[in-house]
């Protein structure tokens, strides 16, 4: 029986389309299901985060010809500030550490873009690939994996074919479920609180991490004197300020956020996430994998979220195109396995780390308030530990998929 595409995607977020454009440049074709419509997508509104992207994933969007069409959105990040904080207090200097881009040999740490110019531009990428079909507007509501296919059934009732059927479908993976696979996590107990603020003063291309007791308040630049917020909270305290109106949102944030860049004001909509984390089980079945959120939803500290998802759709890929060069079947567990393998240490080290980090720093014990302290310190004096990270948040470091170098598959 004839397959519709080599891939079936559900799920038509950011990792879906990447995967999709990354397997058409190494020659396969693929069919993108997302269950909500093109217009939904493309409405300003949609969506009010922003992306820290690692320098790596810049290469590997830059390899997709994405990066071309959201370039002048983007922000270059010249150094990352992570100090302690308290509401009403500020950071708490000088138990700071500071990361800088001259560090790097490669050029900058990375960017940050809105999450409006990055999505559209994967829509208009997938829209106009002759190697990609994309169905906005669908839902799948079954799977079927047999020796020679696999096969989802949309609402609709029609049925689509593929040799491999890949679950980009965010946290709650559906494919995932169907598919049996059990998912490990749990609730942070925090809500992030998502806005653009305009300010006085310029930036100068500097991250802000503070770690407040009830969770981490992200300031990241972005063009001109604007910056994201990423503003974790506990759930009621958020649930409350989210109810305020604009003017007391910024009386509330503006004792937190400080005023090192001036008078602050609402720049657009603001948005909340709960937080919580979940990892599949398991990430590859027979003629089926699962990539970025699907795979490992993690805590939004270090911005590293949609950068995993990257990671997968570019070891997923190199996999892929390998096994075909090959003469292998690209949905096999024998091939999907190297792509688990390869993914493993990072996705599972991340996702601990990313969690230890949230434990260690959102609390107000006075103990661990000084360790943490004289951590900061210490690192901070420490050149070649500094270098180490900032190489590991640009994602540089290790055994790299070439699409992460900026080279196809
Ligand atoms: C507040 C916040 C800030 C963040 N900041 C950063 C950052 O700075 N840097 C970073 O790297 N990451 C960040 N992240 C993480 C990042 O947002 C996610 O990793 C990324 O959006 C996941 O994309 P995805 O494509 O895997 O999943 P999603 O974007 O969740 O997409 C899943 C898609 O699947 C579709 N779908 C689901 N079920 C079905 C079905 N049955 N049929 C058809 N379609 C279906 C849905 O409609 C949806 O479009 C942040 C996250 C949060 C919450």
């Amino acid at each position: 029986m004839t397959h519709d595409s080599d891939i079936l995607i559900v799920g038509g977020g950011l990792n879906g389309p990447a995967l999709a454009l990354a397997c058409a440049q190494a020659g396969m074709t693929s069919t993108v299901i997302d269950a909500l419509s093109t217009a939904a997508r493309e409405d300003e509104g949609f969506d009010g985060r922003s992306y820290a992207l690692a320098l790596a994933s810049q290469r590997l969007l830059n390899a997709l010809g994405i990066w071309p069409r959201v370039a002048e959105h983007a922000q270059p990040i010249l150094h990352i500030v992570t100090t302690d904080g308290r509401p009403g207090e500020g950071p708490v200097l000088p138990f700071a550490m500071h990361f800088d881009t001259a560090e790097m040999d490669e050029g900058v740490m990375g960017y940050i873009l809105e999450d409006r110019y990055l999505r559209r531009a994967l829509l208009e990428a997938i829209e106009a690939n002759p190697k990609i079909t994309h169905r906005a507007g669908e839902t799948v509501v079954d799977q079927n994996i047999t020796a020679s296919d696999a096969q989802v059934t949309l609402a609709s009732g029609e049925t689509l074919r593929g040799a491999l059927l890949v679950g980009a479908d965010g946290r709650r993976s559906g494919v995932g479920m169907r598919a049996g696979i059990q998912r490990t996590g749990w609730d942070y107990g925090q809500t992030a609180l998502v806005c653009a603020v305009e300010h006085e003063k310029p930036h100068e291309g500097t991250a802000h991490q503070f770690f407040m007791p009830h969770g981490p308040l992200a300031i990241l630049p972005l063009p001109g004197n604007r910056s994201s917020i990423v503003w974790a909270e506990a759930p009621e305290i958020a649930t409350h300020i989210a109810g305020l109106d604009d003017a007391g949102f910024l009386e509330a944030l503006r004792p937190r956020f400080g005023d090192f860049l001036g008078e602050i004001r609402l720049a657009g909509k603001r948005f909340a996430y709960p937080l919580n984390l979940t990892m599949a089980n398991q990430t590859v079945k027979e003629r089926l994998a699962l990539i970025g959120d699907a795979a490992q939803g993690v805590h939004p500290i270090a911005g590293q979220g949609f950068n995993q998802g990257l990671a997968d759709v570019a070891t997923l890929t190199q996999v892929l195109a390998d096994a075909r060069r090959r003469g292998e079947d690209i949905g096999s567990i024998l091939v999907l396995e190297r792509h688990r393998q390869w993914r493993s240490f990072d996705r599972t080290t991340l996702a601990l780390g990313m969690d230890a980090v949230n434990r260690l720093f959102s609390n107000d014990n006075p103990i661990l308030r000084i360790g943490r302290g004289l951590g900061m310190g210490l690192i901070d004096r420490l050149p070649a530990l500094r270098r180490t990270f900032v190489r590991e948040a640009a994602g540089v470091s290790g055994d790299v998929p070439n699409l992460l170098k900026g080279r196809p598959a």
